[in-house]
């Protein structure tokens, strides 16, 4: 085990108050997406061979890249003019994959503890496309273990029957991608619902009786206000969701914000500072928590913590496997993280080859999993020292002693017996701060 201890860079100590440019904000993995490698696929082809594990969880992970319109903010690969006999072959093809992969000795006979179904938009397909989908899924891998089936949904894409649909092929967690209640606020950033959509899918979901629904809220879309977002905050108290999931807006690269601040010469992105977007989530924060709600992640506030549980991120974090199905997928198997091909055209035609979709892989070492594992829960806002010594055999206050000591005198955590606890302050900018836990190597690159 490494004890190295390194010393916060400037870029971490300085930057309370500034403006939000472009690139990648939110810390999703470890090692970094840009140091997965085609050279290192052979790994997984070589652990999909080896006799399935009787002790790590499984997850399966679906993508499905479809969507009505694509968000000015948006950085995943979506497409917005496929047909339906195009979905039908990107289905197909996704089967299939996972026909295969389901017959490898490494899956062979698991049973998954969570399904996922992300995208783009999976709330994009139709009914019938949607039974032949999941139908085949569970063919192959049957759900009837599974602790979670999550699903997002854009609500402009859903009705009654759609939902109705939803509850019989097992969703247990809807998520809805709201961002805002304000219409003028969803238009100008692209979004192809409204707030009535909004209201007429939530109360269908409600009374079909799903057991957990949270709404996804961005803070900081372009055109918002303190006025507008505090509006949004009590409207979404009213809905009274299960969980609320408050993400700070991020211009990446491959958006149309950052091509539109291109083409007129500007760095600023058009869109809040990073102070005012921090002071957003912490008033919703301090908004929801009056009315009984619990902040239980840099992100989210769930209304009831003892009954209201999130699988799949906390399996994930936890080291669990998760097969990556569909166009760019990305998922983690026996501690290689992998990702599939990134276009849909060359993914159904390497599928309908016969070959593997898998476009690059990283095997992690065991000290790349123990920091992974640790700046991922950092994200909780608490993490226990002895659960690292008794998992890892790794003494985070030793191996981190300088970054968690400036933590603590910068005002961003507090380290107590057996306890790192982040402040509210360190807790809303998490993803910023985690950079300094990386390896040194790992910390020059680009977050992509
Ligand atoms: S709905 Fe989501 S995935 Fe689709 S374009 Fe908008 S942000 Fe991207």
């Amino acid at each position: 085990m490494s004890t190295v201890t390194d010393t916060p860079s400037t870029d971490a100590k300085i930057a309370k108050k500034h403006v939000t440019e472009a690139g990648n904000y939110f810390v999703a993995n470890y090692p970094p997406f840009s140091f997965w490698q085609k050279e290192q696929v052979f790994a997984v082809e070589k652990l999909l061979d080896s006799p399935a594990p009787h002790d790590i969880p499984l997850g399966v992970y679906m993508h499905i890249p479809f969507c009505r319109k694509r968000c000015h903010f948006c950085y995943f690969r979506v497409y917005t003019d496929k047909n339906a006999s195009e979905i039908r072959a990107y289905i197909h093809a996704a089967t299939t994959e996972f026909e295969r992969y389901a017959k490898r000795p490494y899956l062979a006979g698991r049973k998954p503890k969570f399904v996922y179904f992300g995208g783009g938009t999976p709330s994009y397909l139709s009914v019938p496309q949607l039974q032949e989908l999941t139908n085949r899924m569970k063919e192959l891998m049957p759900w009837d273990e599974a602790e979670e089936v999550a699903f997002e949904a854009e609500p402009g894409t859903l009705n009654e029957k759609k939902l109705e649909a939803l509850r019989e092929i097992g969703v247990t967690r809807l998520s809805l991608g709201v961002e805002h209640f304000d219409d003028h606020i969803l238009e100008s950033n692209g979004r192809a619902h409204r707030s009535g959509e909004v209201a007429r899918a939530y109360n269908f979901a409600r009374g079909l009786g799903f057991e957990h629904i949270n709404i996804d809220l961005i803070a900081g879309m372009m055109n918002d206000t303190t006025e507008l977002w505090r509006a949004a905050v009590a409207k979404a108290i009213t809905m009274q969701p299960d969980c609320v999931t408050i993400y700070q807006m991020e211009v990446p690269y491959n958006t149309g914000i950052y091509k539109q601040m291109q083409t007129e010469g500007k760095e600023t992105a058009p869109v809040a500072d990073w102070e005012t977007k921090r002071e957003w989530v912490s008033y919703a924060f301090d908004e929801f928590e009056k009315v009984g709600y619990t902040v239980t992640s840099a992100y989210t506030v769930v209304k009831d913590p003892n009954k209201i549980k999130f699988v799949y991120r906390d399996a994930l974090w936890d080291g669990a496997d998760l097969l990556p199905i569909g166009v760019a997928s990305f998922g983690h198997l026996g501690g290689i993280h992998l990702q599939n091909q990134a276009d849909i055209v060359p993914y159904i035609e390497t599928i309908e080859r016969g070959e593997s979709a898998i476009f690059r892989a990283y095997a992690t070492s065991p000290d790349e999993r123990f920091v992974r594992e640790f700046i991922l829960k950092m994200k909780l806002g608490s993490v226990k020292p002895s659960y690292y010594k008794n998992k890892f055999g790794e003494d985070v206050m030793t191996r981190f002693a300088s970054q968690l000591g400036w933590m603590r005198d910068e005002g961003f955590a507090s380290l107590g017996n057996d306890e790192i606890k982040l402040t509210r302050e360190g807790l809303l900018q998490i993803d910023r701060l985690l950079h300094e836990f990386f390896m040194p190597h790992h910390r020059s690159a680009r977050y992509t």
